[in-house]
Protein backbone atom coordinates (compact mmCIF):
# COMPACT_ATOMS: atom_id res chain seq x y z
CA UNK A 1 0.00 0.00 0.00
CA UNK A 2 2.92 2.36 0.07
CA UNK A 3 2.71 5.53 -2.63
CA UNK A 4 4.70 4.72 -5.67
CA UNK A 5 3.98 7.93 -7.77
CA UNK A 6 3.24 11.70 -6.82
CA UNK A 7 2.27 13.96 -9.02
CA UNK A 8 2.23 17.48 -8.70
CA UNK A 9 0.15 19.58 -10.36
CA UNK A 10 1.79 23.12 -11.79
CA UNK A 11 5.27 24.45 -11.99
CA UNK A 12 5.10 27.77 -9.83
CA UNK A 13 6.85 28.32 -7.02
CA UNK A 14 4.52 25.89 -5.01
CA UNK A 15 5.10 23.40 -7.81
CA UNK A 16 8.76 23.43 -7.71
CA UNK A 17 8.81 24.02 -4.02
CA UNK A 18 6.93 21.18 -3.22
CA UNK A 19 8.72 19.02 -5.92
CA UNK A 20 12.22 19.84 -4.29
CA UNK A 21 11.48 19.55 -0.57
CA UNK A 22 9.69 15.99 -1.71
CA UNK A 23 12.31 14.85 -4.04
CA UNK A 24 15.08 15.90 -1.43
CA UNK A 25 13.13 13.49 1.26
CA UNK A 26 12.80 10.78 -0.98
CA UNK A 27 15.08 10.37 -3.25
CA UNK A 28 16.42 6.88 -2.11
CA UNK A 29 12.91 5.73 -1.92
CA UNK A 30 11.25 3.89 -4.99
CA UNK A 31 8.88 7.11 -5.34
CA UNK A 32 8.32 8.62 -8.65
CA UNK A 33 7.48 12.07 -8.68
CA UNK A 34 6.01 13.68 -11.67
CA UNK A 35 5.82 17.83 -12.13
CA UNK A 36 3.07 19.04 -14.61
CA UNK A 37 3.18 22.59 -16.12
CA UNK A 38 1.82 24.34 -18.84
CA UNK A 39 4.20 27.39 -20.30
CA UNK A 40 0.60 28.29 -22.19
CA UNK A 41 -1.30 28.94 -18.87
CA UNK A 42 2.16 30.33 -17.27
CA UNK A 43 2.99 31.42 -13.74
CA UNK A 44 0.94 34.13 -11.10
CA UNK A 45 4.34 36.22 -11.55
CA UNK A 46 4.26 37.71 -7.91
CA UNK A 47 5.89 36.41 -4.62
CA UNK A 48 8.84 37.78 -4.46
CA UNK A 49 9.14 38.75 -0.45
CA UNK A 50 9.70 36.03 2.21
CA UNK A 51 9.47 35.50 5.78
CA UNK A 52 13.17 33.79 7.49
CA UNK A 53 11.62 30.38 7.42
CA UNK A 54 12.84 29.98 4.15
CA UNK A 55 16.48 30.05 4.65
CA UNK A 56 15.67 26.82 7.03
CA UNK A 57 13.69 25.38 3.55
CA UNK A 58 16.73 25.83 1.46
CA UNK A 59 19.35 24.67 3.88
CA UNK A 60 17.49 21.41 4.57
CA UNK A 61 17.50 21.07 0.48
CA UNK A 62 21.74 21.69 1.02
CA UNK A 63 21.08 24.78 -1.25
CA UNK A 64 24.38 27.04 -1.57
CA UNK A 65 23.08 30.77 -0.21
CA UNK A 66 25.78 32.71 -2.42
CA UNK A 67 24.63 30.91 -5.44
CA UNK A 68 21.12 31.07 -5.00
CA UNK A 69 21.63 34.69 -4.45
CA UNK A 70 22.78 35.40 -7.41
CA UNK A 71 21.01 33.06 -9.35
CA UNK A 72 17.53 34.25 -7.84
CA UNK A 73 18.93 37.95 -8.07
CA UNK A 74 17.89 38.03 -4.32
CA UNK A 75 18.59 40.63 -1.75
CA UNK A 76 18.77 40.45 2.20
CA UNK A 77 15.22 41.35 4.43
CA UNK A 78 15.25 42.22 7.86
CA UNK A 79 11.63 43.02 7.65
CA UNK A 80 9.16 45.47 6.26
CA UNK A 81 8.47 49.17 6.81
CA UNK A 82 5.09 50.30 7.17
CA UNK A 83 4.09 53.84 6.23
CA UNK A 84 1.01 55.54 6.69
CA UNK A 85 -0.75 52.70 8.24
CA UNK A 86 -1.34 53.91 12.41
CA UNK A 87 -1.83 57.24 11.00
CA UNK A 88 -0.73 59.60 7.74
CA UNK A 89 2.60 59.95 8.16
CA UNK A 90 3.97 57.32 10.60
CA UNK A 91 6.23 54.74 9.74
CA UNK A 92 7.22 51.51 11.67
CA UNK A 93 9.41 48.40 10.67
CA UNK A 94 8.37 45.20 11.51
CA UNK A 95 11.98 43.49 12.41
CA UNK A 96 12.89 40.33 11.87
CA UNK A 97 13.80 39.77 15.73
CA UNK A 98 13.98 40.22 19.28
CA UNK A 99 13.32 43.54 20.88
CA UNK A 100 16.54 43.71 22.82
CA UNK A 101 16.92 40.54 25.53
CA UNK A 102 14.18 39.10 28.13
CA UNK A 103 15.31 40.83 31.56
CA UNK A 104 15.46 38.49 34.58
CA UNK A 105 13.34 36.10 31.74
CA UNK A 106 10.63 38.71 31.29
CA UNK A 107 10.39 40.47 27.45
CA UNK A 108 12.17 43.07 26.92
CA UNK A 109 8.97 45.42 25.88
CA UNK A 110 7.65 45.46 29.57
CA UNK A 111 11.05 47.31 30.41
CA UNK A 112 10.45 49.73 27.33
CA UNK A 113 7.08 50.10 28.80
CA UNK A 114 7.85 50.90 32.26
CA UNK A 115 10.48 53.54 31.42
CA UNK A 116 7.84 55.37 28.76
CA UNK A 117 5.61 55.56 31.99
CA UNK A 118 8.19 57.03 33.04
CA UNK A 119 8.58 59.92 30.88
CA UNK A 120 11.13 58.39 28.72
CA UNK A 121 11.10 58.98 25.13
CA UNK A 122 13.64 56.11 23.78
CA UNK A 123 12.02 54.45 20.86
CA UNK A 124 11.39 50.97 21.32
CA UNK A 125 13.15 50.57 17.87
CA UNK A 126 16.53 51.75 19.41
CA UNK A 127 16.62 48.72 20.90
CA UNK A 128 16.59 46.28 17.90
CA UNK A 129 19.97 45.57 15.61
CA UNK A 130 18.03 45.02 12.38
CA UNK A 131 15.82 48.19 12.50
CA UNK A 132 19.02 49.79 12.91
CA UNK A 133 20.50 48.05 10.43
CA UNK A 134 17.30 48.62 8.19
CA UNK A 135 17.16 52.47 8.39
CA UNK A 136 20.72 52.55 7.67
CA UNK A 137 20.79 50.48 4.58
CA UNK A 138 23.23 48.05 6.06
CA UNK A 139 23.29 43.87 6.60
CA UNK A 140 25.68 41.48 8.32
CA UNK A 141 24.90 37.72 8.51
CA UNK A 142 24.40 37.33 12.17
CA UNK A 143 27.59 35.26 14.02
CA UNK A 144 27.33 31.93 15.60
CA UNK A 145 26.58 33.22 19.07
CA UNK A 146 22.63 34.46 18.86
CA UNK A 147 22.44 35.27 22.25
CA UNK A 148 24.80 38.59 21.27
CA UNK A 149 23.38 42.02 19.96
CA UNK A 150 23.88 42.25 16.52
CA UNK A 151 23.51 38.20 15.90
CA UNK A 152 20.33 38.37 17.74
CA UNK A 153 17.92 38.60 14.84
CA UNK A 154 17.03 36.54 11.56
CA UNK A 155 16.96 37.73 8.12
CA UNK A 156 14.79 36.74 4.87
CA UNK A 157 15.67 37.16 1.18
CA UNK A 158 13.50 39.13 -1.62
CA UNK A 159 13.72 37.22 -5.31
CA UNK A 160 12.59 37.26 -8.63
CA UNK A 161 9.95 34.29 -8.49
CA UNK A 162 10.29 33.16 -12.21
CA UNK A 163 14.31 32.86 -10.97
CA UNK A 164 13.59 30.65 -8.07
CA UNK A 165 11.69 28.44 -9.59
CA UNK A 166 13.66 27.96 -12.43
CA UNK A 167 16.51 27.38 -9.88
CA UNK A 168 14.41 24.63 -7.66
CA UNK A 169 13.54 22.78 -11.13
CA UNK A 170 17.26 22.02 -11.85
CA UNK A 171 17.32 21.00 -8.41
CA UNK A 172 14.44 18.51 -8.41
CA UNK A 173 15.71 17.61 -12.24
CA UNK A 174 19.04 16.56 -10.33
CA UNK A 175 17.00 14.38 -7.75
CA UNK A 176 14.89 12.22 -10.29
CA UNK A 177 11.97 14.30 -10.85
CA UNK A 178 10.20 13.83 -13.85
CA UNK A 179 8.80 17.33 -15.56
CA UNK A 180 5.88 17.23 -18.19
CA UNK A 181 4.77 20.27 -20.29
CA UNK A 182 0.95 20.10 -21.12
CA UNK A 183 -2.66 21.19 -20.05
CA UNK A 184 -4.56 19.24 -17.66
CA UNK A 185 -8.11 19.31 -19.20
CA UNK A 186 -9.82 16.40 -17.52
CA UNK A 187 -9.57 14.24 -14.28
CA UNK A 188 -11.09 10.90 -13.73
CA UNK A 189 -12.04 10.29 -10.50
CA UNK A 190 -12.45 6.22 -8.63
CA UNK A 191 -15.99 5.62 -8.41
CA UNK A 192 -15.54 3.49 -5.12
CA UNK A 193 -12.88 6.04 -3.43
CA UNK A 194 -13.55 9.56 -5.07
CA UNK A 195 -10.38 9.30 -5.56
CA UNK A 196 -8.47 11.24 -8.24
CA UNK A 197 -6.96 8.45 -10.34
CA UNK A 198 -5.47 10.52 -13.48
CA UNK A 199 -5.46 13.69 -15.18
CA UNK A 200 -5.89 14.22 -19.07
CA UNK A 201 -3.43 16.41 -20.95
CA UNK A 202 -4.58 18.21 -23.49
CA UNK A 203 -1.30 16.91 -25.88
CA UNK A 204 -2.30 13.51 -25.24
CA UNK A 205 -2.02 10.62 -22.09
CA UNK A 206 -3.18 10.16 -18.74
CA UNK A 207 -0.97 10.62 -15.69
CA UNK A 208 -2.01 8.07 -12.92
CA UNK A 209 -0.56 8.79 -9.58
CA UNK A 210 -1.86 7.31 -5.87
CA UNK A 211 -0.96 10.90 -4.60
CA UNK A 212 -1.80 14.54 -6.39
CA UNK A 213 -0.45 17.67 -4.92
CA UNK A 214 -2.71 20.55 -6.19
CA UNK A 215 -0.29 23.17 -7.11
CA UNK A 216 -2.25 24.30 -9.96
CA UNK A 217 -2.73 28.60 -8.77
CA UNK A 218 -5.98 30.09 -8.39
CA UNK A 219 -8.05 27.68 -10.21
CA UNK A 220 -7.52 25.04 -7.95
CA UNK A 221 -7.64 22.39 -11.35
CA UNK A 222 -7.86 19.43 -8.89
CA UNK A 223 -9.07 20.12 -5.41
CA UNK A 224 -11.92 22.52 -6.30
CA UNK A 225 -12.80 21.54 -10.28
CA UNK A 226 -12.25 18.08 -9.76
CA UNK A 227 -12.85 17.47 -5.77
CA UNK A 228 -15.75 20.44 -5.08
CA UNK A 229 -14.05 20.94 -1.54
CA UNK A 230 -15.33 24.54 -0.77
CA UNK A 231 -13.75 27.70 0.24
CA UNK A 232 -14.20 29.78 3.38
CA UNK A 233 -14.43 32.79 2.23
CA UNK A 234 -12.73 35.59 4.47
CA UNK A 235 -13.55 38.70 2.81
CA UNK A 236 -15.59 39.93 5.39
CA UNK A 237 -12.20 40.69 7.42
CA UNK A 238 -9.91 41.14 4.57
CA UNK A 239 -11.85 42.70 1.78
CA UNK A 240 -9.05 43.39 -0.53
CA UNK A 241 -9.42 41.64 -3.68
CA UNK A 242 -7.31 42.49 -6.64
CA UNK A 243 -3.99 43.76 -7.28
CA UNK A 244 -1.99 45.59 -10.22
CA UNK A 245 1.87 44.56 -10.02
CA UNK A 246 4.72 45.80 -12.18
CA UNK A 247 8.58 46.08 -12.04
CA UNK A 248 10.48 49.21 -12.35
CA UNK A 249 14.37 50.16 -12.32
CA UNK A 250 15.54 50.52 -9.05
CA UNK A 251 17.14 53.93 -8.08
CA UNK A 252 19.45 55.06 -5.09
CA UNK A 253 21.03 52.44 -2.75
CA UNK A 254 19.18 48.82 -2.67
CA UNK A 255 17.30 48.67 0.65
CA UNK A 256 17.38 45.50 2.93
CA UNK A 257 13.65 45.42 3.46
CA UNK A 258 10.15 45.43 1.90
CA UNK A 259 7.89 48.15 2.31
CA UNK A 260 3.90 48.69 2.58
CA UNK A 261 2.70 51.70 1.91
CA UNK A 262 -1.28 51.58 3.49
CA UNK A 263 -3.37 53.82 0.57
CA UNK A 264 -6.96 54.99 0.55
CA UNK A 265 -8.33 51.89 -0.74
CA UNK A 266 -5.93 49.05 0.15
CA UNK A 267 -1.60 49.73 0.22
CA UNK A 268 1.37 49.61 -2.08
CA UNK A 269 4.29 47.31 -2.00
CA UNK A 270 8.07 48.02 -2.95
CA UNK A 271 10.35 45.08 -2.95
CA UNK A 272 14.14 45.81 -3.96
CA UNK A 273 15.47 43.17 -5.78
CA UNK A 274 19.34 43.02 -7.14
CA UNK A 275 18.04 44.03 -10.63
CA UNK A 276 14.94 45.47 -10.68
CA UNK A 277 12.12 46.92 -8.16
CA UNK A 278 9.15 45.06 -7.65
CA UNK A 279 6.02 47.08 -7.20
CA UNK A 280 2.06 46.65 -6.58
CA UNK A 281 -0.79 47.83 -5.10
CA UNK A 282 -3.38 45.44 -3.57
CA UNK A 283 -6.80 47.10 -3.11
CA UNK A 284 -10.22 46.91 -2.52
CA UNK A 285 -12.69 46.93 -5.61
CA UNK A 286 -15.59 48.54 -4.37
CA UNK A 287 -13.62 51.79 -3.67
CA UNK A 288 -11.29 52.31 -6.19
CA UNK A 289 -11.44 51.53 -9.66
CA UNK A 290 -8.69 49.30 -11.41
CA UNK A 291 -7.79 51.90 -13.35
CA UNK A 292 -7.27 54.10 -10.84
CA UNK A 293 -5.64 51.64 -8.61
CA UNK A 294 -3.24 51.27 -11.67
CA UNK A 295 -2.69 54.94 -12.05
CA UNK A 296 -1.56 55.17 -8.25
CA UNK A 297 0.87 52.64 -8.71
CA UNK A 298 2.57 53.99 -11.64
CA UNK A 299 2.76 57.46 -10.78
CA UNK A 300 4.52 56.81 -7.34
CA UNK A 301 7.51 54.64 -8.98
CA UNK A 302 11.01 55.53 -8.02
CA UNK A 303 11.91 54.57 -11.65
CA UNK A 304 11.32 53.38 -15.47
CA UNK A 305 8.44 51.29 -16.20
CA UNK A 306 9.96 47.49 -17.22
CA UNK A 307 6.63 45.54 -18.13
CA UNK A 308 3.26 45.84 -18.55
CA UNK A 309 1.04 46.17 -16.05
CA UNK A 310 -0.37 42.96 -14.83
CA UNK A 311 -3.60 42.42 -13.31
CA UNK A 312 -4.52 40.16 -10.53
CA UNK A 313 -8.21 38.72 -9.00
CA UNK A 314 -8.39 36.88 -5.88
CA UNK A 315 -10.54 36.22 -2.52
CA UNK A 316 -9.18 35.75 0.76
CA UNK A 317 -9.73 32.92 2.21
CA UNK A 318 -9.25 29.10 2.38
CA UNK A 319 -10.31 25.27 1.09
CA UNK A 320 -12.39 23.85 3.25
CA UNK A 321 -9.79 21.27 3.34
CA UNK A 322 -6.69 21.28 2.11
CA UNK A 323 -5.96 17.65 2.11
CA UNK A 324 -9.48 15.85 0.36
CA UNK A 325 -9.34 12.27 -0.34
CA UNK A 326 -5.77 12.22 -2.27
CA UNK A 327 -5.25 15.79 -3.22
CA UNK A 328 -3.29 18.31 -1.38
CA UNK A 329 -3.56 21.92 -2.21
CA UNK A 330 -0.54 23.68 -1.27
CA UNK A 331 -0.01 27.26 -2.61
CA UNK A 332 -2.58 29.25 -4.17
CA UNK A 333 -5.04 26.86 -4.64
CA UNK A 334 -5.23 26.03 -0.88
CA UNK A 335 -6.07 29.66 -0.36
CA UNK A 336 -4.79 33.17 -0.10
CA UNK A 337 -4.08 35.85 2.33
CA UNK A 338 -2.76 38.78 0.86
CA UNK A 339 0.84 39.24 0.86
CA UNK A 340 1.30 42.23 3.34
CA UNK A 341 3.49 40.36 5.34
CA UNK A 342 5.04 37.99 3.18
CA UNK A 343 3.40 35.23 3.80
CA UNK A 344 2.04 32.92 0.95
CA UNK A 345 5.68 31.06 0.92
CA UNK A 346 5.53 30.69 4.01
CA UNK A 347 2.06 29.00 4.05
CA UNK A 348 3.85 26.63 1.28
CA UNK A 349 6.74 25.75 3.12
CA UNK A 350 4.52 24.49 6.26
CA UNK A 351 2.43 23.05 4.17
CA UNK A 352 5.43 21.14 2.18
CA UNK A 353 6.63 20.22 5.98
CA UNK A 354 3.44 18.90 7.23
CA UNK A 355 2.94 16.82 4.52
CA UNK A 356 6.34 14.79 4.90
CA UNK A 357 5.53 14.47 8.45
CA UNK A 358 2.45 12.89 7.95
CA UNK A 359 2.95 11.71 4.60
CA UNK A 360 0.33 8.35 4.01
CA UNK A 361 0.09 5.09 2.47
CA UNK A 362 -1.89 4.91 -0.94
CA UNK A 363 -5.25 4.49 0.84
CA UNK A 364 -4.89 8.69 2.48
CA UNK A 365 -5.93 7.38 6.03
CA UNK A 366 -8.47 10.38 7.03
CA UNK A 367 -6.96 10.67 9.68
CA UNK A 368 -3.97 11.97 8.40
CA UNK A 369 -5.88 14.39 6.36
CA UNK A 370 -7.64 15.74 9.26
CA UNK A 371 -4.84 15.96 11.42
CA UNK A 372 -2.65 17.81 8.28
CA UNK A 373 -5.58 20.21 7.92
CA UNK A 374 -6.32 20.93 11.29
CA UNK A 375 -2.24 22.22 11.54
CA UNK A 376 -2.68 24.03 8.18
CA UNK A 377 -6.42 25.81 9.26
CA UNK A 378 -4.29 27.06 12.66
CA UNK A 379 -1.66 28.41 10.55
CA UNK A 380 -4.38 30.13 7.68
CA UNK A 381 -6.44 31.49 11.37
CA UNK A 382 -3.07 32.93 12.92
CA UNK A 383 -1.63 34.72 9.77
CA UNK A 384 -5.61 35.97 8.95
CA UNK A 385 -5.58 38.17 12.71
CA UNK A 386 -2.19 39.12 12.10
CA UNK A 387 -2.79 41.00 9.01
CA UNK A 388 -6.33 42.23 10.18
CA UNK A 389 -4.67 43.78 13.00
CA UNK A 390 -2.98 46.12 10.56
CA UNK A 391 -5.95 46.94 9.37
CA UNK A 392 -7.79 47.52 12.82
CA UNK A 393 -4.87 48.70 15.19
CA UNK A 394 -5.12 52.22 13.28
CA UNK A 395 -6.27 55.85 13.75
CA UNK A 396 -7.11 56.37 10.30
CA UNK A 397 -10.56 57.35 9.35
CA UNK A 398 -9.88 59.40 6.36
CA UNK A 399 -11.48 57.00 3.29
CA UNK A 400 -14.62 54.48 3.02
CA UNK A 401 -12.33 51.94 3.55
CA UNK A 402 -10.50 52.70 6.65
CA UNK A 403 -14.18 53.72 8.12
CA UNK A 404 -15.40 50.16 7.39
CA UNK A 405 -12.53 48.65 9.75
CA UNK A 406 -13.39 50.76 12.29
CA UNK A 407 -16.85 49.43 12.60
CA UNK A 408 -16.10 45.68 11.69
CA UNK A 409 -16.89 42.33 14.24
CA UNK A 410 -13.39 40.63 15.13
CA UNK A 411 -12.56 36.65 14.93
CA UNK A 412 -12.99 35.85 18.54
CA UNK A 413 -9.05 34.96 18.99
CA UNK A 414 -7.58 38.15 17.58
CA UNK A 415 -10.10 40.16 20.10
CA UNK A 416 -8.25 38.12 23.32
CA UNK A 417 -5.04 38.84 22.29
CA UNK A 418 -5.87 42.59 22.16
CA UNK A 419 -7.01 42.91 25.26
CA UNK A 420 -4.44 40.69 26.74
CA UNK A 421 -2.08 43.21 25.51
CA UNK A 422 -3.94 46.75 26.19
CA UNK A 423 -4.38 45.21 29.80
CA UNK A 424 -0.63 44.65 30.77
CA UNK A 425 1.24 44.11 27.72
CA UNK A 426 0.88 40.20 27.69
CA UNK A 427 0.99 38.49 24.08
CA UNK A 428 -0.76 34.67 24.68
CA UNK A 429 1.33 32.47 22.79
CA UNK A 430 -0.14 30.17 19.57
CA UNK A 431 -0.32 26.77 19.39
CA UNK A 432 0.79 27.16 15.82
CA UNK A 433 1.77 30.40 14.26
CA UNK A 434 4.23 31.30 12.04
CA UNK A 435 4.12 35.14 14.04
CA UNK A 436 5.70 35.34 17.52
CA UNK A 437 5.62 38.12 20.24
CA UNK A 438 8.01 40.24 18.98
CA UNK A 439 6.11 40.57 15.47
CA UNK A 440 2.86 41.47 17.14
CA UNK A 441 5.06 44.08 19.58
CA UNK A 442 6.38 45.50 16.22
CA UNK A 443 2.67 46.46 14.69
CA UNK A 444 0.69 47.13 18.27
CA UNK A 445 3.13 49.63 19.28
CA UNK A 446 4.18 50.76 15.63
CA UNK A 447 0.44 51.84 15.36
CA UNK A 448 0.71 53.64 18.42
CA UNK A 449 -1.77 50.99 20.22
CA UNK A 450 0.31 51.29 23.35
CA UNK A 451 -0.78 48.92 26.56
CA UNK A 452 -2.09 50.41 29.87
CA UNK A 453 0.30 48.09 31.94
CA UNK A 454 3.09 46.10 32.46
CA UNK A 455 4.66 42.90 33.50
CA UNK A 456 4.78 43.80 37.35
CA UNK A 457 7.98 42.33 37.53
CA UNK A 458 9.65 44.34 34.97
CA UNK A 459 9.00 46.58 38.75
CA UNK A 460 11.33 44.43 40.51
CA UNK A 461 14.67 45.88 39.13
CA UNK A 462 15.51 49.13 40.57
CA UNK A 463 14.77 52.03 37.41
CA UNK A 464 18.17 52.73 37.66
CA UNK A 465 19.77 49.59 36.68
CA UNK A 466 16.87 49.50 34.25
CA UNK A 467 18.67 52.61 32.62
CA UNK A 468 21.88 51.20 32.70
CA UNK A 469 20.69 47.67 31.16
CA UNK A 470 18.38 49.19 28.36
CA UNK A 471 21.00 52.28 27.29
CA UNK A 472 23.77 49.23 27.01
CA UNK A 473 21.51 47.12 24.85
CA UNK A 474 20.77 50.03 22.47
CA UNK A 475 24.42 51.04 22.18
CA UNK A 476 25.22 47.76 21.47
CA UNK A 477 22.62 47.79 18.96
CA UNK A 478 24.31 50.60 17.51
CA UNK A 479 28.06 49.58 17.65
CA UNK A 480 26.68 46.61 15.61
CA UNK A 481 25.41 48.69 12.96
CA UNK A 482 28.68 50.54 12.48
CA UNK A 483 30.30 48.09 12.16
CA UNK A 484 27.91 45.99 9.57
CA UNK A 485 28.55 46.48 5.63
CA UNK A 486 26.29 48.22 3.34
CA UNK A 487 23.50 46.13 1.67
CA UNK A 488 24.98 46.82 -1.35
CA UNK A 489 28.54 46.80 -0.62
CA UNK A 490 27.72 42.98 1.10
CA UNK A 491 25.81 41.79 -2.11
CA UNK A 492 28.47 42.98 -3.92
CA UNK A 493 30.79 40.39 -2.31
CA UNK A 494 28.45 37.79 -1.39
CA UNK A 495 25.69 36.97 -3.95
CA UNK A 496 26.08 39.57 -6.57
CA UNK A 497 24.28 37.99 -10.52
CA UNK A 498 26.88 38.57 -12.52
CA UNK A 499 24.40 39.74 -15.16
CA UNK A 500 21.21 41.55 -15.60
CA UNK A 501 18.36 38.90 -15.66
CA UNK A 502 16.35 39.46 -18.57
CA UNK A 503 12.79 40.19 -17.04
CA UNK A 504 9.61 37.60 -18.11
CA UNK A 505 6.95 38.38 -19.91
CA UNK A 506 3.85 38.86 -18.09
CA UNK A 507 1.47 36.45 -18.05
CA UNK A 508 -2.50 36.60 -18.91
CA UNK A 509 -4.98 37.54 -15.46
CA UNK A 510 -5.86 34.67 -13.09
CA UNK A 511 -9.13 34.25 -12.04
CA UNK A 512 -10.32 32.85 -8.35
C1 LIG B 1 -0.68 40.24 -5.77
C2 LIG B 1 0.09 39.13 -5.13
C3 LIG B 1 1.30 39.40 -4.49
C4 LIG B 1 2.00 38.38 -3.84
N1 LIG B 1 3.16 38.67 -3.15
C5 LIG B 1 3.74 37.71 -2.40
C6 LIG B 1 4.89 37.96 -1.62
O1 LIG B 1 5.47 39.04 -1.64
N2 LIG B 1 5.37 36.96 -0.85
C7 LIG B 1 4.80 35.72 -0.81
O2 LIG B 1 5.23 34.86 -0.05
N3 LIG B 1 3.77 35.43 -1.61
C8 LIG B 1 3.22 36.39 -2.38
N4 LIG B 1 2.15 36.08 -3.17
C9 LIG B 1 1.73 34.69 -3.29
C10 LIG B 1 2.70 33.97 -4.21
O3 LIG B 1 2.74 34.62 -5.46
C11 LIG B 1 2.28 32.52 -4.38
O4 LIG B 1 2.08 31.93 -3.13
C12 LIG B 1 3.35 31.74 -5.11
O5 LIG B 1 3.74 32.39 -6.27
C13 LIG B 1 2.88 30.36 -5.41
O6 LIG B 1 1.94 30.36 -6.46
P1 LIG B 1 1.48 28.96 -7.01
O7 LIG B 1 2.67 28.19 -7.39
O8 LIG B 1 0.55 28.36 -6.02
O9 LIG B 1 0.60 29.36 -8.27
P2 LIG B 1 1.07 29.83 -9.77
O10 LIG B 1 2.30 30.65 -9.75
O11 LIG B 1 -0.15 30.44 -10.38
O12 LIG B 1 1.40 28.48 -10.50
C14 LIG B 1 0.38 27.63 -10.96
C15 LIG B 1 1.00 26.57 -11.84
O13 LIG B 1 -0.01 25.65 -12.22
C16 LIG B 1 0.02 25.49 -13.62
N5 LIG B 1 -1.33 25.13 -14.06
C17 LIG B 1 -2.50 25.74 -13.76
N6 LIG B 1 -3.53 25.12 -14.36
C18 LIG B 1 -2.98 24.08 -15.04
C19 LIG B 1 -3.51 23.07 -15.87
N7 LIG B 1 -4.82 22.98 -16.13
N8 LIG B 1 -2.67 22.19 -16.43
C20 LIG B 1 -1.32 22.25 -16.19
N9 LIG B 1 -0.76 23.19 -15.41
C21 LIG B 1 -1.59 24.10 -14.85
C22 LIG B 1 0.51 26.81 -14.15
O14 LIG B 1 1.03 26.68 -15.43
C23 LIG B 1 1.58 27.13 -13.13
O15 LIG B 1 2.76 26.42 -13.44
C24 LIG B 1 1.48 37.07 -3.86
C25 LIG B 1 0.31 36.80 -4.56
C26 LIG B 1 -0.39 37.80 -5.19
C27 LIG B 1 -1.66 37.49 -5.92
Amino acid sequence: MTIKKICILGGGTAGWMTAAGLSNKYKNLDIEIELVESDQIGTVGVGEATLPHIRFFNNALGIDEREFMRETCATFKLGIEFCDWGRLGDSYIHPFGDYGEPINGVDFHHFWLRLLQNGHKNRLDDYSYPILAAEAGKFQHPGQDTSVIGSNFGYAYQFDSSLYAKFLRKYCEKNGVIRTEGKAIDTIIAPETGFVKSVTLENGGDIEADLFIDCSGFRGVLIEQALKTGYDDWSEWLPCNRAVAVPCEASGPGLPYTRATAREAGWQWRIPLQHRTGNGHVYWNEYISDDEAAHQLTSTLEGPILADVKQLYFKTGKRRKLWNKNVVAIGLSGGFLEPLESTSIHLIQEGITALIELFPDARCAVSDADEYNRRMDLNFDRVRDFLLLHYTATQRDDSEMWRYFRNMTLPESLIEKLEAWKARGYLPRYEQGVFLPPSWVAVMTGQNLIPNGFDVRANAMPLDDVLARTDHIKRASQDAVKQSASHDDYIKTFGAATSIMPLTAPTTPQFS
